[in-house]
C-alpha cells in the first residue's frame, strides 16, 4: 500500500549552522512516528544533512538536478553526485523551476529519466495556475503535465515516483487549496494513473499535497482518501510547526 510522507522544502533558506540546528530539533521530537518524514535542504547543506541523519527516520532529497550525467554545466549537480553523498531522492518539477528557471515539461522528462537511472526516488511536482483555475482548466493542464513528463514510463518505473500537486496559486500564499479540491484532483491523478498505467500503481502511488499546508489545516487535508501527505515550505522551516504536520497521521 501507499505510504503516507511529510517532505520540507527548505528551498534557499538555512545557512550550515542553521540547517544543523533544524535537524538536531528535527531528531528530537521525530521517533515513533510511522509517517516517512524527508527533508531537503540546499545543495551545499545536504551532505551535512545525511549524515546527521544517517541512524533516523528522516530522508534527505535534493531540490533539483541536472539530467546529464557530467560535463560542462557550470553550476549544476548531477544524480550520480547526489547518489555519492547518500541521497536517494530528489524534487523535479517544482513550479519555481518551472517559472524561474524556465523548466518545461520536456527539460522535466529528461531529468526524470537521469535520476531513475541511477535508482533515485523522484518527488514529481505539478499544478495549475490561477488563470488555469478560474477558467475552469485545471484539470487539462495537470493531465498535460503528467502525461508529458511521465507517459514514457514503464509500469516498473513507478516504484520511485511520488507525486506532488502543488496548485500555483496556494505555494507560499496562505492560500491553501480546500481539502476537497485536494481530494478532488488527486482523485482524477489516480484514475488518470489507473487508465494509463494500471490499478497496481494507482493504489501504490503516493499522490501528495502542496500549497500553504500549516499546522492548522494539515489534518483536514490529509483525512481526505486520496492525499498521501505534504510537499512543505515554509511550516517546514520551523521544528514544531512541522513535527505538527508530520502528527497530523496518527503516531505509533
Ligand atoms: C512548496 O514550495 O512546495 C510549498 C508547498 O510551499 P508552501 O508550503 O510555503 O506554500
Amino acid at each position: 500500500m501507499r505510504k503516507n510522507i511529510v517532505a520540507g522544502n527548505w528551498k534557499m533558506n538555512n545557512d550550515l549552522s542553521q540547517t544543523k540546528s533544524l535537524i538536531s530539533d528535527l531528531l528530537t521530537k521525530v521517533s515513533g512516528t510511522e509517517t516517512k518524514v524527508m527533508i531537503a535542504p540546499a545543495f551545499t547543506n545536504l551532505h551535512i544533512a545525511c549524515e546527521l541523519t544517517k541512524q533516523s527516520p528522516i530522508e534527505v532529497a535534493a531540490q533539483n538536478m541536472h539530467f546529464a550525467e557530467n560535463g560542462a554545466y557550470t553550476g549544476e549537480v548531477s544524480a550520480s553526485m547526489l547518489k555519492s553523498i547518500g541521497v536517494n531522492t530528489v524534487i523535479l518539477g517544482h513550479s519555481e523551476r518551472r517559472a524561474q528557471f524556465r523548466e518545461d515539461d520536456a527539460i522535466l522528462a529528461k531529468k526524470i529519466d537521469a535520476a531513475l537511472q541511477n535508482d533515485m526516488t523522484i518527488i514529481f511536482c505539478f499544478g495549475e495556475e490561477l488563470e488555469d483555475r478560474n477558467s475552469g482548466n485545471h484539470f487539462a493542464i495537470v493531465k498535460s503535465q503528467l502525461k508529458n513528463a511521465l507517459s514514457h514510463l514503464e509500469t516498473k518505473d513507478w516504484e520511485n515516483i511520488i507525486l506532488a500537486y502543488e496548485p500555483v496559486w496556494a505555494i507560499g500564499t496562505g492560500v491553501t487549496a480546500t481539502p476537497d479540491q485536494a481530494q478532488e484532483m488527486h482523485y482524477f491523478v489516480r484514475k488518470m494513473i489507473d487508465e494509463c498505467v494500471g490499478g497496481h500503481v494507482a493504489d501504490n502511488t503516493s499522490v501528495l499535497y502542496g500549497g500553504s499546508v500549516k499546522p492548522d489545516n494539515a489534518k483536514e487535508i490529509f483525512s481526505k482518501s486520496d492525499v498521501d501527505g505534504g510537499l512543505i515550505g515554509g511550516a517546514s522551516l520551523n521544528a514544531d510547526d512541522f513535527m505538527t504536520i508530520i502528527d497530523a497521521f496518527n503516531r505509533s
